[in-house]
């Protein structure tokens, strides 16, 4: 079985060749500040572009290929993309824009869902009944797991945990709210923030930001860090206390900082006292299995299989 899923971030589109679960082949491109101005048109020819050079990468021909799934943020329904603020997209029936040019059975689903289903059936989740996967990115998407399944609600996407809001009349948020745990705690708000005291553009990727920023011996980087950190721990005990997980896994750019010392210092802040009302069982915060890949992977598992 061979598949295709497409990954839409809020700066970057990716895709991947998967074959029997294994992301055999990917590649992707950063969304341009033209781009952005035209994202619709520049979205479908990307994506075209971006599975004709996997396809000649891997040798295999379109036919070969048996579906196409689409992992996008924001709210999706009946194959729709209704409203994905971080995009600036609205009401965009993206699949008939790409089936014009390719005849094949495409499905698309919220990327933190994708990236969720991803690490549930094949990664960090996979021995947890009770867990929540958040999407750290430039929002803050979720997906929660009770017993195993997936939970959904029937009107909306629901779990739009990066839209808490954890600081009454905070900062403006995307999504029209003010005060949105997403406008302290996405890796957005992280590169904003490092930005903002090191006086530079912060145009950076997620991986610059990891290699060559996060300095714990530059004392204002560190303060940046520390107050970053407690807001994303504000959010993390609500949700903790809220659904009592047994594993939360932390994806999107985050997952690259299970080495770094910012992903130390966030479990030794879960650790202090009177953070949780059910003290004595916090659950195990892991990274995404997946890294940023989740979400490509998680995007080509039908319906039946999970
Ligand atoms: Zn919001």
């Amino acid at each position: 079985m061979i598949r295709i899923g497409v990954d839409i971030g809020g700066s970057h589109v990716g895709v991947g060749v998967i074959k029997n679960g294994n992301l055999i082949d990917m590649s992707g491109i950063d969304l341009s500040k033209q781009d952005k101005q035209n994202i619709k048109e520049a979205l479908v020819n990307h994506i075209l572009e971006l599975i004709n050079e996997v396809l000649d990468d891997t040798q295999l021909s379109i036919s070969e290929i048996d579906m196409i799934g689409i992992a996008a943020p924001g709210t999706i329904k009946d194959n729709i993309i209704v409203k994905s603020p971080n995009l600036g997209l609205f009401k965009f029936d993206i699949i008939s824009e790409l089936q014009k040019t390719i005849n094949l059975p495409m499905q698309i689903r919220n990327d933190s869902k994708c990236a969720a289903i991803a690490e549930k059936y094949y990664g960090s989740l996979k021995d947890a009944d009770d867990c929540v996967f958040l999407c750290m990115g430039t929002g803050i998407g979720a997906a929660v797991f009770m017993g195993g399944k997936l939970l959904e609600p029937k009107r909306y996407a629901g779990f739009e945990i990066g839209h808490m809001v954890i600081v009454k009349d905070g900062l403006q948020c995307n999504c029209g709210k003010r005060g949105c745990f997403e406008t302290y705690a996405s890796m957005r708000a992280l590169k904003r923030n490092i930005a903002e005291v090191l006086e530079i553009d912060n145009d950076f990727t997620g991986r610059y930001l990891n290699e060559k920023l996060l300095d714990f011996n530059n004392e204002k980087i560190e303060k940046v860090i520390d107050e970053y950190l407690d807001y994303l721990k504000v959010g993390l005990c609500n949700i903790i206390d809220i659904f009592e997980p047994e594993v939360i896994s932390l994806g999107g750019s985050f997952a690259y900082y299970e080495d770094n010392p910012i992903f130390k210092k966030l479990l030794d802040k879960l650790k202090e006292p009177n953070s949780t009302y059910n003290q004595e069982s916090s659950p195990e915060i892991k990274v995404a299995k997946f890294k940023n890949d989740a979400g490509i992977i998680g995007a080509t598992v039908t319906l039946e299989e999970e």
